[in-house]
Protein backbone atom coordinates (compact mmCIF):
# COMPACT_ATOMS: atom_id res chain seq x y z
CA UNK A 1 0.00 0.00 0.00
CA UNK A 2 1.59 3.15 -1.39
CA UNK A 3 0.75 6.65 -0.65
CA UNK A 4 0.32 8.76 -4.39
CA UNK A 5 -0.75 11.97 -3.09
CA UNK A 6 -1.85 13.84 -0.35
CA UNK A 7 -2.93 17.78 0.84
CA UNK A 8 -4.05 18.92 4.58
CA UNK A 9 -7.54 17.06 4.52
CA UNK A 10 -6.87 14.14 2.03
CA UNK A 11 -4.29 11.23 1.82
CA UNK A 12 -4.43 8.50 -1.12
CA UNK A 13 -2.95 5.08 -1.17
CA UNK A 14 -2.79 2.57 -4.01
CA UNK A 15 -4.03 -0.89 -2.87
CA UNK A 16 -4.25 -3.23 -5.22
CA UNK A 17 -5.72 -1.87 -8.60
CA UNK A 18 -7.90 0.66 -6.09
CA UNK A 19 -7.07 4.24 -5.31
CA UNK A 20 -8.10 4.51 -0.83
CA UNK A 21 -8.41 8.18 0.31
CA UNK A 22 -8.76 8.80 3.67
CA UNK A 23 -10.59 12.10 3.84
CA UNK A 24 -10.54 14.32 6.71
CA UNK A 25 -13.71 15.72 8.05
CA UNK A 26 -12.57 17.70 10.67
CA UNK A 27 -12.36 16.75 14.68
CA UNK A 28 -13.82 16.80 17.80
CA UNK A 29 -12.95 17.44 21.57
CA UNK A 30 -14.07 15.23 24.30
CA UNK A 31 -13.47 15.10 27.61
CA UNK A 32 -11.29 12.56 29.00
CA UNK A 33 -14.02 11.14 31.50
CA UNK A 34 -15.68 9.75 28.44
CA UNK A 35 -13.09 6.72 28.62
CA UNK A 36 -13.78 3.87 30.77
CA UNK A 37 -12.04 1.33 32.73
CA UNK A 38 -13.78 -2.42 32.53
CA UNK A 39 -17.06 -2.64 34.88
CA UNK A 40 -17.69 1.34 33.05
CA UNK A 41 -15.56 2.94 35.70
CA UNK A 42 -14.17 6.42 34.68
CA UNK A 43 -10.46 7.77 35.25
CA UNK A 44 -9.11 10.30 37.77
CA UNK A 45 -5.71 10.98 38.21
CA UNK A 46 -4.44 7.54 37.26
CA UNK A 47 -5.78 8.45 33.67
CA UNK A 48 -3.12 6.90 31.63
CA UNK A 49 -0.01 8.86 31.20
CA UNK A 50 0.18 8.56 27.19
CA UNK A 51 -3.04 9.98 27.05
CA UNK A 52 -2.89 12.83 24.75
CA UNK A 53 -5.20 16.16 25.72
CA UNK A 54 -5.61 19.45 23.84
CA UNK A 55 -6.58 22.30 26.83
CA UNK A 56 -7.89 19.24 28.90
CA UNK A 57 -9.09 17.38 26.23
CA UNK A 58 -9.11 14.38 23.70
CA UNK A 59 -9.33 15.36 20.40
CA UNK A 60 -10.46 12.55 17.79
CA UNK A 61 -10.22 13.14 14.55
CA UNK A 62 -13.27 12.38 12.36
CA UNK A 63 -12.17 10.78 8.99
CA UNK A 64 -14.40 8.89 5.88
CA UNK A 65 -12.70 6.87 3.14
CA UNK A 66 -13.45 6.51 -0.22
CA UNK A 67 -12.18 3.68 -2.48
CA UNK A 68 -12.25 4.58 -6.33
CA UNK A 69 -11.87 1.11 -8.74
CA UNK A 70 -11.59 3.36 -11.76
CA UNK A 71 -15.36 2.93 -12.61
CA UNK A 72 -16.90 3.75 -9.12
CA UNK A 73 -16.22 5.75 -6.20
CA UNK A 74 -18.10 4.21 -2.96
CA UNK A 75 -17.98 6.47 0.00
CA UNK A 76 -17.53 4.60 3.81
CA UNK A 77 -19.12 7.10 5.89
CA UNK A 78 -19.77 10.41 5.19
CA UNK A 79 -18.85 13.07 7.95
CA UNK A 80 -20.69 15.45 9.99
CA UNK A 81 -21.84 18.28 7.60
CA UNK A 82 -22.78 20.80 10.25
CA UNK A 83 -25.18 18.72 12.15
CA UNK A 84 -22.52 18.60 15.27
CA UNK A 85 -19.74 21.13 16.13
CA UNK A 86 -18.42 23.41 13.77
CA UNK A 87 -15.03 21.84 14.08
CA UNK A 88 -16.05 19.00 11.91
CA UNK A 89 -17.56 19.31 8.07
CA UNK A 90 -14.50 19.37 5.86
CA UNK A 91 -15.39 16.49 3.75
CA UNK A 92 -16.34 18.98 0.63
CA UNK A 93 -12.81 20.13 0.60
CA UNK A 94 -11.22 17.09 1.48
CA UNK A 95 -12.72 15.66 -2.08
CA UNK A 96 -11.89 18.86 -4.09
CA UNK A 97 -8.43 18.16 -2.71
CA UNK A 98 -8.22 14.67 -3.76
CA UNK A 99 -9.58 15.80 -7.18
CA UNK A 100 -12.65 13.68 -6.42
CA UNK A 101 -15.99 14.61 -8.06
CA UNK A 102 -18.98 14.32 -6.46
CA UNK A 103 -21.02 13.09 -9.24
CA UNK A 104 -18.87 9.77 -9.00
CA UNK A 105 -20.20 8.91 -6.10
CA UNK A 106 -22.34 6.18 -6.67
CA UNK A 107 -22.61 4.03 -3.44
CA UNK A 108 -22.34 4.94 0.05
CA UNK A 109 -21.90 2.46 3.01
CA UNK A 110 -21.98 3.37 6.60
CA UNK A 111 -19.94 1.35 9.44
CA UNK A 112 -22.93 2.48 11.94
CA UNK A 113 -25.34 5.67 11.64
CA UNK A 114 -23.88 8.11 14.70
CA UNK A 115 -24.17 11.45 13.38
CA UNK A 116 -20.34 12.14 12.35
CA UNK A 117 -20.82 9.20 9.53
CA UNK A 118 -24.11 9.94 8.15
CA UNK A 119 -24.90 13.36 8.16
CA UNK A 120 -22.49 14.81 4.89
CA UNK A 121 -25.95 12.99 2.38
CA UNK A 122 -27.09 16.76 2.81
CA UNK A 123 -25.20 19.78 2.51
CA UNK A 124 -25.44 22.37 4.73
CA UNK A 125 -27.56 24.27 2.31
CA UNK A 126 -30.20 21.44 2.24
CA UNK A 127 -29.02 19.85 -1.25
CA UNK A 128 -28.27 16.66 -1.83
CA UNK A 129 -24.80 16.33 -1.41
CA UNK A 130 -23.98 13.25 -3.59
CA UNK A 131 -26.62 13.38 -6.80
CA UNK A 132 -25.64 10.46 -8.75
CA UNK A 133 -26.07 8.36 -5.30
CA UNK A 134 -27.64 5.01 -6.17
CA UNK A 135 -26.92 2.61 -3.23
CA UNK A 136 -27.42 4.10 0.11
CA UNK A 137 -26.09 1.10 2.57
CA UNK A 138 -27.20 0.86 5.91
CA UNK A 139 -26.40 -2.14 8.48
CA UNK A 140 -29.45 -3.87 9.11
CA UNK A 141 -29.66 -3.68 12.76
CA UNK A 142 -29.48 0.04 12.12
CA UNK A 143 -31.85 0.75 9.60
CA UNK A 144 -34.75 1.70 11.76
CA UNK A 145 -32.40 4.36 13.89
CA UNK A 146 -31.13 5.58 10.16
CA UNK A 147 -34.89 6.02 9.53
CA UNK A 148 -35.58 7.83 13.13
CA UNK A 149 -33.18 10.46 11.96
CA UNK A 150 -35.40 13.27 10.68
CA UNK A 151 -32.83 15.77 9.42
CA UNK A 152 -32.07 12.60 6.31
CA UNK A 153 -35.67 11.84 6.02
CA UNK A 154 -35.35 12.08 1.85
CA UNK A 155 -33.22 9.34 2.37
CA UNK A 156 -35.22 6.97 5.07
CA UNK A 157 -36.94 5.15 1.97
CA UNK A 158 -33.54 4.96 -0.42
CA UNK A 159 -32.11 2.72 2.35
CA UNK A 160 -30.92 -0.61 2.16
CA UNK A 161 -29.93 -3.17 4.64
CA UNK A 162 -26.76 -4.84 3.82
CA UNK A 163 -25.65 -8.03 6.02
CA UNK A 164 -22.03 -9.13 7.56
CA UNK A 165 -20.57 -11.19 4.96
CA UNK A 166 -22.00 -9.80 2.43
CA UNK A 167 -20.02 -8.53 -0.16
CA UNK A 168 -21.17 -4.95 -0.98
CA UNK A 169 -18.86 -4.47 -4.11
CA UNK A 170 -16.15 -6.79 -5.77
CA UNK A 171 -13.54 -5.89 -3.49
CA UNK A 172 -15.84 -5.00 -0.46
CA UNK A 173 -16.91 -7.49 1.75
CA UNK A 174 -18.73 -6.40 5.52
CA UNK A 175 -17.93 -7.64 8.68
CA UNK A 176 -19.81 -7.38 11.52
CA UNK A 177 -18.50 -5.75 14.81
CA UNK A 178 -21.08 -5.09 17.26
CA UNK A 179 -20.51 -3.31 20.11
CA UNK A 180 -19.74 0.37 19.69
CA UNK A 181 -23.50 0.08 18.26
CA UNK A 182 -25.92 -2.67 17.48
CA UNK A 183 -24.87 -3.20 13.70
CA UNK A 184 -21.23 -1.66 14.00
CA UNK A 185 -19.32 -2.55 10.70
CA UNK A 186 -15.60 -3.39 9.46
CA UNK A 187 -15.58 -3.45 5.71
CA UNK A 188 -13.00 -5.75 4.93
CA UNK A 189 -11.09 -4.09 0.79
CA UNK A 190 -9.09 -6.34 -1.00
CA UNK A 191 -6.89 -5.99 -4.30
CA UNK A 192 -4.20 -7.39 -5.60
CA UNK A 193 -3.30 -9.40 -2.57
CA UNK A 194 -3.43 -6.70 -0.05
CA UNK A 195 -6.29 -5.88 2.39
CA UNK A 196 -7.25 -2.88 4.27
CA UNK A 197 -9.58 -3.17 6.91
CA UNK A 198 -11.55 0.13 7.12
CA UNK A 199 -12.57 -0.55 10.79
CA UNK A 200 -14.86 2.39 12.11
CA UNK A 201 -15.02 3.53 15.41
CA UNK A 202 -13.42 -0.18 16.63
CA UNK A 203 -11.06 2.54 18.38
CA UNK A 204 -11.62 6.54 19.58
CA UNK A 205 -8.62 7.25 21.32
CA UNK A 206 -5.41 5.52 20.00
CA UNK A 207 -3.11 6.81 22.21
CA UNK A 208 -4.45 4.64 25.05
CA UNK A 209 -6.71 1.97 23.02
CA UNK A 210 -4.01 0.33 21.31
CA UNK A 211 -1.83 -0.43 24.32
CA UNK A 212 -4.88 -0.75 26.50
CA UNK A 213 -7.78 -2.27 24.29
CA UNK A 214 -9.82 -3.19 27.06
CA UNK A 215 -10.60 0.44 27.23
CA UNK A 216 -14.06 1.44 26.18
CA UNK A 217 -15.58 4.63 25.30
CA UNK A 218 -18.67 6.15 27.10
CA UNK A 219 -20.41 6.27 23.93
CA UNK A 220 -20.22 2.26 23.19
CA UNK A 221 -23.38 1.10 23.33
CA UNK A 222 -22.70 -2.09 24.67
CA UNK A 223 -19.51 -1.51 26.67
CA UNK A 224 -18.44 -5.66 27.14
CA UNK A 225 -19.30 -6.52 23.53
CA UNK A 226 -17.21 -3.37 22.36
CA UNK A 227 -14.07 -4.35 24.01
CA UNK A 228 -14.69 -7.80 22.64
CA UNK A 229 -14.75 -6.81 18.93
CA UNK A 230 -12.24 -4.45 19.34
CA UNK A 231 -9.58 -7.22 20.71
CA UNK A 232 -11.08 -9.66 18.16
CA UNK A 233 -10.46 -7.22 14.66
CA UNK A 234 -7.19 -5.83 16.18
CA UNK A 235 -6.40 -9.11 16.57
CA UNK A 236 -7.64 -10.19 13.07
CA UNK A 237 -5.83 -7.45 11.53
CA UNK A 238 -2.55 -7.81 12.82
CA UNK A 239 -2.26 -11.91 12.33
CA UNK A 240 -3.56 -10.91 8.71
CA UNK A 241 -1.24 -8.41 8.34
CA UNK A 242 -3.94 -6.30 7.06
CA UNK A 243 -3.81 -2.78 7.15
CA UNK A 244 -6.60 -0.36 8.58
CA UNK A 245 -8.09 2.53 8.13
CA UNK A 246 -10.01 4.33 11.26
CA UNK A 247 -12.44 6.65 11.65
CA UNK A 248 -10.95 8.11 15.06
CA UNK A 249 -7.50 7.24 14.22
CA UNK A 250 -5.59 10.55 13.70
CA UNK A 251 -5.85 11.62 10.09
CA UNK A 252 -5.16 9.88 7.80
CA UNK A 253 -5.69 7.09 9.83
CA UNK A 254 -4.25 4.31 7.67
CA UNK A 255 -1.37 2.24 8.94
CA UNK A 256 -0.51 -1.46 10.08
CA UNK A 257 -1.43 -3.22 13.25
CA UNK A 258 1.02 -5.67 15.13
CA UNK A 259 0.55 -7.42 17.98
CA UNK A 260 2.73 -6.35 21.13
CA UNK A 261 3.01 -9.18 23.98
CA UNK A 262 -0.93 -8.86 25.09
CA UNK A 263 -1.19 -5.28 23.15
CA UNK A 264 -1.14 -4.12 20.23
CA UNK A 265 0.60 -0.86 18.24
CA UNK A 266 -0.23 1.24 15.24
CA UNK A 267 2.48 2.39 12.74
CA UNK A 268 0.72 5.00 10.61
CA UNK A 269 1.64 4.55 6.86
ZN1 LIG B 1 -17.70 7.84 15.29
Amino acid sequence: MQRTNSGDNHTSYKTGSLIMTSLRDGYVDMPPTRLRRPGNKVFGNELPQQVHLIDGNLRLSVNAFSLDDGVDVTLIDTGASNAWHPSMGLLPHALREANISVDRVQTIAFTHTHIDHINRLILPNGHDAFPQLSRLLVPKEELDMFRAEARLERFHERAEAFEAGQRIGANIEAMAAPGHEVGHTCFRITSGGEAVLVWGDIVHVPSVQFERPEITWEFDRDQEQARASRLRIMALAADNMSYVAGAHLNSPGVGRITRAGTSFRFDPS
